[in-house]
């Protein structure tokens, strides 16, 4: 099987190597399409690293070729599934409470991370979730970005009859909008770029406001809002500025989220007298645990999120360099790498 190997920072290499042989417990699944995510661009680019050399790829469907002889699942050969390769050890106090994103030991030190830039990957039988052959399995590598939107969304504590302010139109924001108005949320997205308004608005949006000047864009959205701000907002852009926006048309109890990382540490810019008179509520979203990936899955399978329209371009997997530039360029939505020639 081929495999695209990060061996320093720019630097892909496709490897030949043998298909492995998944072990009682474990799975074999044939990868077909795996989306390149920001953490991909980042190892890319060398803004972030865990260890060299590493198969990048976390958003990953595919089909079942192997089931070890020990797995308890009903998963059997020939099944679609979308992967969720986060490493959660199920008796962490984070796990154990059904924050399992954050788990203490999903980090530890041998264990394999990402890995679906690949032909074929051993799985575990929780890593796995079966999607019904109905959904392409191109829209189906969206089933882990989608689901960090879901976290993202409860953690906003966004539901019906609520407004909340995405900012920020790049694909996380869009999924974001997609996610939000399925749950019955008014959704109003903020963006710099025009063209991404206007794909916001053909998404489904509810409104679509351009930030570049902040004083039009928080009288528009008061009014928007009879004056009294948004439910919640979340943050997708790792502009400072979003925020500091966000903190002026945020409603009293309102909750903020930090959705976005960031390359540094920059300080909240929001006063502390002005979260306490408002008792705003201010919090991040990382990741997603089994349960918002279960949510993600059935939404997608369900037809209840579609998402055919954020994916701009797809490579083969011996461009997988051309592939992570062109999702670096700033110019396209999620790029997909096709694992099958
Ligand atoms: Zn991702
Ligand atoms: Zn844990």
């Amino acid at each position: 099987m081929r495999s695209v190997y990060l061996t320093e920072p720019r630097k892909l290499e496709i490897r030949q190597e043998e298909t492995p042989v998944p072990r009682d417990h474990e799975l074999l699944v044939k990868i077909a399409y795996c989306g390149i995510c920001t953490l991909e661009q980042r190892l890319y680019d060398g803004e972030r690293k865990i260890y060299y050399p590493i198969i990048p790829g976390h958003e990953a469907s595919g089909t079942v070729v192997a089931v070890g002889s020990e797995v308890m699942t009903s998963v059997k050969v020939g099944d679609h599934v979308v992967l969720d390769l986060v490493n959660r050890c199920h008796s962490c106090p984070a796990c154990l409470s059904g924050n399992s994103n954050l788990c203490e030991n999903r980090f530890k030190k041998g264990q394999r991370v990402l890995g679906a830039f690949s032909e074929y990957m051993v799985v575990k039988p929780e890593q796995v979730q079966v999607i019904p052959d109905e959904l392409p399995l191109d829209q189906a590598a969206f089933a882990e970005p989608l689901s960090c939107c879901i976290r993202s969304l409860r953690k906003a504590k966004a539901g019906l009859g609520d407004t909340v302010l995405v900012s920020g139109a790049g694909t996380m924001g869009l999924l974001h909008v997609k996610a939000a108005l399925a749950m019955g949320v008014r959704v109003i997205v903020t963006d710099i770029a025009k063209s991404r308004l206007d794909d916001a608005l053909a998404m489904g949006a509810d409104f679509a406001l351009d930030a570049s000047d902040s004083q039009v864009f928080v009288d528009t959205l008061r009014s928007l809002t009879h004056g009294r701000g948004v439910d919640s907002c979340i943050i997708t852009t790792p502009s400072v500025c979003a925020v500091e926006t966000a903190a002026k048309v945020l409603a009293p109890g309102g909750t903020l989220n930090i959705y976005t990382s960031y390359g540094d540490k920059p300080v909240l810019p929001i006063d502390m007298n002005t979260i306490h008179r408002n008792e705003f509520v201010i919090t991040g979203s990382e990741g997603r645990s089994e349960y918002d990936f279960n949510t993600s899955v059935r939404a997608l399978a369900n037809g209840k999120v579609v998402v055919d329209d954020l994916i701009s371009r797809i490579y083969p997997l011996d461009q997988a360099a051309q592939a992570v530039e062109a999702a670096l360029s700033g110019k396209t939505y999620r790029v997909l790498l096709k694992m099958e020639e």
